[in-house]
């Protein structure tokens, strides 16, 4: 282990935006444990996309202490959803609300980066984002839950509905956070935050970089969004949240900060944000 892996492994790190849903299916999810705890990363929050991997993140955090989880149907996993089949899901959240490791729900919100060309199909694609992301919100709202947004070349769109929802913006992250230093400033305004992935280690985004910078550390999260997005020197291959402090140590530079300062921040800021105890 160099020098470096062993400071950030000394260090309490929480990944609070994963997808384990492949390695608990797989048989990897022990193997991957193991990895991120010796890589320092103490807990990670299972963000839910799907009806199936709901169940399968319950499950585990019933058994795995350091696993928090969410619920929320994803902007590109609605298909063939009707709103009956909505209530139905949402009717179910009122038991995962109870289990042990829930903490929010997400991720929900706008992708329109994948819309069909035609223009009929595609202005019922965007209604039918619009209602479902508007629909778990006020279920989140009326819990008084924190929610995890996914936004894609959707992010006025996503803050106009969250406005309109009078959702607590103390409770809003937008996760994997890929616009610009006004962007973030604009959520900042509006008491929510942004949450930055290994995308700040690629060469090419400067802007997610002046971002971070335009946010600071005091509302920070940072997330691996894995199996998605591993950092370099990973790109390209499954990432996993043992890789969460290539991430911190890319932003620590960033923002001139020593890593164990950045290590207590974010600790502090993403268990306060989830209300995570373990
Ligand atoms: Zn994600």
């Amino acid at each position: 282990m160099d020098s470096i892996a062993s400071e950030t492994s000394s260090l309490d790190w929480i990944d609070t935006h994963c997808h384990p849903d492949e390695l608990l299916t797989g048989g990897q999810f022990d193997a991957a444990w193991q990895r991120s705890r010796a890589a320092g990363v103490r807990h990670w929050i299972a963000i839910g996309t799907q009806v199936s991997d709901m169940a399968l993140y319950a499950r585990a955090a019933e058994d795995h202490d350091f696993l928090s989880f969410t619920v929320g149907l994803h902007p590109l996993n609605l298909a063939g959803l009707s709103v009956e089949d909505l209530e139905k899901i949402l009717a179910s959240w009122d038991f995962y609300r109870t289990r042990k490791g829930f903490v929010g729900v997400g991720e929900i919100g706008l992708d329109y980066s994948r819309l069909p060309g035609a223009l009929a199909e595609r202005e019922a694609l965007i209604r039918q984002q619009k209602s479902f992301f508007e629909e778990q919100l006020r279920w989140a709202v009326r819990h008084e839950l924190p929610v995890v947004v996914h936004a894609r070349q959707a992010f006025a769109e996503a803050l106009d509905i969250l406005r309109r929802s009078r959702v607590d913006g103390s409770r809003v992250v937008f996760h994997c956070f890929s616009e610009g230093p006004e962007e973030v400033q604009v959520l900042n305004a509006g008491g929510m935050r942004a949450s930055f992935t290994g995308i700040v280690t690629f060469k090419n985004a400067d802007k997610t970089r002046a971002a971070l910078k335009a946010q600071g550390p005091d509302r920070l999260l940072i997330e691996t969004d894995a199996p998605y997005l591993a950092p370099h020197p990973h790109r390209g291959r499954p990432n996993e949240p043992a890789h969460l402090p290539l991430i911190a140590q890319s932003i620590a530079s960033i923002l001139h900060l020593p890593l164990s300062e950045l290590s207590h921040r974010l600790a502090l800021n993403s268990r306060e944000f989830f209300e995570v105890r373990g």
